[in-house]
């Protein structure tokens, strides 16, 4: 029904997603349509994901292409809502996207089909997937509005086990109610078990909207001490998010501990690998696909439509 039904486009860094680990510091067409599968309730973007009337501009395939093309991105993101609600249209986008020589990213809450993930197969090359409160299932229940965390899990394996699409984690930490350190444990376990020491995993600070103005933002304490839990748990390249100037933003050579990719907010500043992404200090090579360009700060933020 949403087919075709963009509701915004914008052009971001790749790094607002958040994605650190493939294709740092490119510019990302990323449009929307409206409507969720999911009823958060501290969705930033209720405004176009929980709207029960489907609207939009009319665009084709080809012309969310071109804009993309003429904007100066480097890829598309599906984004803003849950683009697996709109799979048809991303994958029609996606498809001639690739052909024109683009890459395209979801930014998802992973609550998918193997249908779907079959779909991401004719064109997805990367897909950040978002937990909330640690995949609690109480907080997923009442904050959300789905039954059961399940299929986030299952999807992420049918990703692993059918497809080569790069894959970074993100988790939502909201203070009092979604912020349960043996949750966090839980999660970074299956991480570690499942996708090993490599895979990113951002914990993201809250600030309070749409039904959940009450909440105070999350704490700072807080996120780093999920961040602790990620890194005893083995995960070797643990961010925070929505904390721009922490120095967990930065991503380390985990073996010589030295800053490689040193950022503030969605910005780079620093960049200290050589030509085959190696630490420029010890040698040891960072899992990230791509590198730095120059003038990479060009076109990073557009509002297009
Ligand atoms: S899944 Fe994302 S877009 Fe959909 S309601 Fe939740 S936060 Fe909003």
């Amino acid at each position: 029904m949403a087919y075709g039904k963009v509701i915004t486009g914008h052009v971001d860094p790749i790094e607002k997603k958040p994605v650190t680990h493939y294709r740092p510091g490119t510019s990302i067409f990323s449009i929307a349509t409206t409507g969720c599968n999911w009823l958060c309730k501290y969705c930033q973007n209720y405004d176009i994901s929980q709207r029960r009337k489907i609207e939009g501009t009319d665009m084709t395939p080809e012309e969310v292409v071109s804009m993309a093309k003429s904007s100066g991105s480097q890829g598309i993101a599906y984004t803003y809502n849950q683009p697996s609600i709109f799979i048809e249209f991303a994958r029609d986008c996606g498809v001639i996207a690739r052909r024109n020589g683009l890459f395209n990213i979801f930014v998802s809450n992973g609550y998918d089909t193997p249908e779907t993930v079959h779909m991401m197969k004719e064109f997805l090359d990367c897909i950040t997937v978002d937990f909330k409160g640690n995949a609690e299932p109480q907080f997923t229940r009442r904050y959300v509005g789905v039954p059961d965390p399940q299929p986030i899990f299952d999807t992420l394996k049918e990703i692993r086990d059918k497809t080569t699409i790069h894959v970074e984690i993100t988790d939502l930490i909201v203070p009092q109610v979604g912020d349960d350190l043996e949750h966090a444990v839980k999660l970074c376990k299956f991480i570690y078990d499942e996708f090993g020491p490599d895979m990113p995993i951002h914990f993201l600070r809250f600030h309070p909207d749409y039904k959940m103005m009450e909440f105070e933002s999350t704490p700072i304490k807080t996120l780093e001490k999920h961040h602790a839990v990620a890194k005893k748990e083995g995960l070797k390249y643990a961010y925070l998010g929505n904390v721009p100037g922490h120095h967990l933003e930065h991503t380390y050579c985990p073996e010589c501990k030295k800053i490689v990719v040193k950022r503030y907010g969605f910005d780079i500043q620093g960049w200290y690998l050589d030509d085959n992404n190696n630490c420029k200090f010890c040698g040891n090579n960072i899992p990230i696909t791509g590198k730095l360009t120059e003038n990479y700060k060009q076109n990073r933020f557009q509002f297009v439509f």
